[in-house]
């Protein structure tokens, strides 16, 4: 249960709601959708509009277009939408004005309309309240369903709420109530696999998360720093050395409060990420030269040793360089392995998390991946997110 009204505690028939969600999805070089998660995620939401009768008009952004930007139109979402739908969905080349309005105002109970790229508008980051009013005055009621965005304070996530009635979609829900339980309330042995590219990213989540956890399992660069810290030869791995007394600091708290930190003991190493020889050496003894991509076998054993007697796993960052093989493979190892248990919330956050569980087939084999980046990592830290705050209370 959240906090929060949802659309289920408002009466939608007949009336135009205005639901933001998160459609800024990964295109190729030719405008075609890469991956399409995001708009599935949002498929409940919509689907529940439709069929109570609604009159259901969608906004998001794509990308970061400066002004209007052709390459960035939500053309080809609206089309996948529909697909998916098995209905049609309109679109239109505006999110405000003139012939938007007019558009809604004929809407019958059941159409869907999507409107076009709402960062086309600059007002839109600047959450200018003119223009969140303009977006307002085309609907009755407003669902936020783009978690992704929820924290970004903008017109569209936040600014619109202050005009209309303002609850959360199923997405939206799910996302707060997967993400919050192993937040509050993890079941124990509660543990985090940490990785990714820098700490300093992510230091006041690990602050934030000590108090929760039993067991932190670091890889990726991240680990590299830690490694460091402890006196470890690195070579030219990735490794942020204005922390490395933070990263002590980190180790030194999560030792008084009885949390036990584990560090790759092997590690993978390229002169570089495309050279042809790759080597497996002692997680502290990488040479000159050479740079550590991925943690080595050994670490995936040690990790996966442990990760078995979990109840509840957070998981942000991968463990290597996943987009360069073999350098995914601590990552797909990890992932396959967490996918393979029973009895145990797998929940997952982080942009390039999200990619290397998709990448290792195991994405939906756990129990939750957000669909939120930064929403997800700033969910975890405990801040309170701007598109979420912003809905009414139950
Ligand atoms: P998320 O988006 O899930 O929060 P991050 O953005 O923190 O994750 O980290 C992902 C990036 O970290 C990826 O681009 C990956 O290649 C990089 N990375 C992970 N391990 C290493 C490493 N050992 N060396 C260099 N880059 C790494
Ligand atoms: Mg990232």
């Amino acid at each position: 249960m959240i906090n929060k009204k949802t659309i289920r505690d408002i009466d939608v028939r007949g009336k135009r709601v205005l639901v933001r969600v998160d459609f800024n999805v990964p295109l190729d070089k030719k405008g075609n959708i890469e991956d399409d998660y995001r708009i599935r995620a949002t498929l409940p939401t919509i689907e529940y509009l439709i069929k109570e009768g609604a009159k259901t008009i969608l906004i998001s952004h794509l990308g970061r277009p400066k002004g209007v930007d052709d390459s960035l139109r939500m053309n080809p979402i609206a089309k996948r939408l529909s697909e998916l739908l098995g209905k049609e969905v309109f679109k239109l080349d505006d999110c405000i004005g003139d012939g938007v309005e007019a558009f809604v105002k004929n809407m019958r109970e059941g159409d869907v309309v999507l409107l076009e790229n709402v960062r086309f508008h600059p007002e839109e980051e600047k959450n200018d309240a003119e223009f969140a009013k303009k977006l307002a005055s085309l609907a009755e009621i407003f669902v936020n369903d783009a978690f992704g965005a929820a924290h970004r304070a903008h017109a569209s996530t936040h600014g619109v709420a202050k005009y209309l009635p303002a609850v959360a979609g199923f997405l939206m829900e799910k996302e707060i109530k997967f993400l919050s339980t192993v937040r509050d309330n993890p079941q124990k042995p509660y543990f985090i696999i940490l990785g990714g590219a820098k700490i300093s990213d992510k230091i006041t989540m690990i602050e934030n998360l000590l108090d929760k956890v039993d067991i932190f399992l670091i890889g990726g660069g991240m680990a590299n720093t830690f490694l460091k810290a402890l006196g470890g030869s690195l070579g030219n791995s990735l490794c942020e050395n204005d922390k490395l007394e933070l990263a002590r600091e980190l180790l030194k708290k999560a030792e008084e409060k009885k949390v036990k930190v584990l560090l790759p003991t092997d590690l993978k190493i390229a002169e570089k990420p495309e050279a042809k020889e790759v080597k497996v050496v002692p997680s502290r003894e990488v040479p000159e030269g050479y740079a550590a991509f991925d943690i080595g076998p050994k670490t995936v054993e040690l990790f996966k040793g442990e990760i078995k007697s979990a109840k509840t796993i957070f998981w942000n960052g991968p463990l290597g360089m996943f987009e360069k093989e073999p350098f995914d493979e601590g990552t797909n190892e990890i992932a396959k392995f967490v996918a393979s248990l029973s009895d145990v919330t797998s929940v997952a956050g982080g942009g390039d998390t999200a990619s290397a569980l998709k990448k290792a087939g195991v994405d939906e084999k756990f129990t939750h991946v957000s669909t939120g980046g930064g929403a997800s990592l700033e969910f975890m830290e405990g801040r309170t997110l701007p598109g979420i705050e912003v809905l009414l209370d139950k």
